[in-house]
């Protein structure tokens, strides 16, 4: 049986490190801005987003959706 960590809730520490400034922060529900540490930083994020500085990791040119079997037989025409 696998179990599947929570990020977001598997954390018992309320501290972290705010993803723009990275800076001392708290994940506690307190923190209305978080994971930032203060609006600032909220607003700076959401501006990076709108400008679409931020690029969505993995799945590009990754496109395998026809897996060929790795199978040694000639592939014979019809
Ligand atoms: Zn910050």
């Amino acid at each position: 049986m696998a179990t599947i960590p929570d990020v977001q809730a598997g954390c018992h520490s309320a501290a972290a490190s705010c993803p723009i400034c990275h800076g001392e922060t708290s994940l506690s529900v307190d923190n209305r801005h978080r994971p930032f540490c203060s609006a600032r930083c909220q607003m700076v994020d959401l501006g990076n987003w709108l400008g679409e500085r931020y690029v969505v990791p993995g799945r590009q040119g990754e496109q395998d959706e026809d897996q060929k079997p790795s199978t040694a037989e000639p592939d014979e025409q019809t």
